[in-house]
């Protein structure tokens, strides 16, 4: 059987000949990151991803991760520079070629906002800088407090500040523009803070008139004040590890990431485990035991994903990593089984298809039930069976193709696009049909079809049938 949970790969220059064996080997969606490239460049990934897709004849994802407000170092001259612990080093508001003794970041205003004693932390927080003196509008001067080697590009943090941009940026907005004219799946959104930048995207989106779903990227630790609401707001999070281990305290990922997948499950919301989860994988074939035994935790805190950066991006061995990833993945799901807990999501508001799940569970405990088959028109439904994580898989139809593809976000989904039935008993029949051509039942095998009706449409009466495949 295949995995249960999703795998995503972030599509870059090492995998993007390879889109086909990527799929092949477990990939569920792919993320194109906007930090990098540009658009013809992510035209080409878009098309390959699409294309690939009909050629594996299972439906796979895409979604656009904007670059938000990252701040990166500029470039340096030789691709990068040594930096002594007690030096000086100033940082310019112009783009300069940067070297030992000064620099230049992708955010002018960074000279705007630098603060004395502040603490900005660079590539990834292996270095640390403290502002010393400031001389705005042009520069700022900083004390080295950890040096280490410095490259072009790489990101630069200040824990705890709040800079006063928005978490859409001018180039955001941009990229949105393009992404709307495309049948992109999801968005992500980096570096939220509040609800308020979730609905910002939302209304922005709309204004476009697409309909990609959000991902809300938490990275700063000032989204974990708001984060009931900024998961309410979103359709999915992401637990950006990355940049959330340099924002906060590292020791805390863990718990945090904890904390989200756990409010996700209630919620209904899906939630994606995110970064260095192979990350040895950039170089080598096999994985270490620790980042084995941290996607295996990301399983066993019910994420919904788990995700792959660097490692399919610009690593030496993207289809490895990926197979490595859905093993061990398949391993953990497989302990779940006998040794998991059963899971009860507790809506917040009442949800009928909330209720149908609790009592799918009840009758999978008095009959053995190979497959739960959902007729959904927007996902939400097959979204909310996902949640409850049946031992049995769950099979989607819709006749929407963007919801055939959201649903490889979903836990424990496939999903297949079908025409839309005329009513009811036909509806019945082409799920049954659906679920023995997938090999998930075979004839005399007990399955459960739920369907809103009238058919396709939300909010309206829920059905939930029990049926033995013919
Ligand atoms: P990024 O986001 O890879 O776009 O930075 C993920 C993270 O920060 O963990
Ligand atoms: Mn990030």
């Amino acid at each position: 059987m295949r995995h249960f949970t999703r795998i995503i790969a972030t599509l870059g220059p090492a995998s993007a000949p390879l889109v086909g064996s990527l799929i092949r080997a477990g990939v569920d969606l792919f993320r194109i990151n906007f930090s990098h490239g540009d658009e013809r460049q992510r035209e080409v990934y878009f098309n390959d991803i699409r294309s690939a897709e009909k050629e594996a004849g299972r439906p796979v994802a895409v979604c656009a991760d904007l670059c938000g407000p990252k701040i990166r170092v500029g470039l340096i001259e030789g691709g990068s520079v040594e930096l002594e612990a007690g030096q000086e080093i100033v940082i310019q508001r112009r783009p300069v070629a940067g070297n030992a003794q000064r620099l230049s970041t992708t955010l002018p205003e960074l000279v705007d906002v630098a603060q004395p004693g502040q603490h900005i932390l660079l590539s990834d927080g292996r270095l640390v800088f403290e502002v010393a003196r400031t001389a705005p509008p042009e520069e700022f001067t900083c004390r080295v407090v950890v040096g280490g080697t410095l490259a072009s590009g790489k990101g630069v943090n200040l824990p705890r500040s709040s800079l006063a941009i928005s978490s859409l940026t001018e180039k955001d907005r941009g990229d949105i523009r393009w992404i709307a004219r495309r049948d992109f799946d999801y968005v992500a959104l980096s570096f939220v803070r509040t609800a308020a930048d979730v609905a910002e995207l939302r209304a922005l989106l709309d204004a476009h008139g697409c309909g990609a779903h959000i991902i809300s990227k938490i990275e700063k630790p000032q989204a974990l004040d708001d984060l009931d609401a900024i998961i309410d707001a979103s359709d999915a999070v992401m637990v950006a590890r990355g940049d959330l281990g340099v924002e906060l305290d590292y020791a805390r990922v863990p718990v945090v990431q904890k904390s989200i997948a756990r409010t996700c499950e209630l919620e209904g919301k899906s939630c994606i485990i995110a970064t260095e989860m192979l990350e040895s994988m950039i170089h080598g074939r096999r994985p270490t035991r620790a980042e084995v035994s941290d996607v295996a935790n990301a399983v066993f805190d019910h994420a919904d994903a788990v995700m792959l950066s660097g490692e399919s991006a610009v690593g030496r061995h993207p289809v490895e990593a990926v197979t490595a990833m859905r093993r061990i993945v398949e391993a953990s799901e497989q302990f779940l089984q006998t040794h998991g807990r059963a899971v009860e999501p507790a809506l917040a508001e009442p949800e009928p298809t909330a209720a149908l799940a609790a009592a799918i569970r009840r009758i999978q405990e008095m009959q053995d039930i190979k497959a739960v088959i959902v007729f959904t028109a927007s996902g939400f439904g097959a979204r909310i069976l996902s949640k409850s994580r049946f031992a049995s898989p769950v099979l989607a139809l819709s006749h929407a193709p963007r919801t055939v593809r959201r649903c490889c976000l979903y836990y424990g989904v496939s999903s297949l696009e079908v025409p839309k039935p005329e009513n009811l008993s036909q509806l019945i029949e082409l799920c049954l049909a659906k679920c023995k051509e997938a090999g998930l039942a075979a004839a005399g095998d007990r399955v459960i079809v739920v369907a809103a009706h009238p058919i396709g449409v939300p909010g309206s009466t829920k059905v939930l049938v029990l049926e033995t495949v013919r």
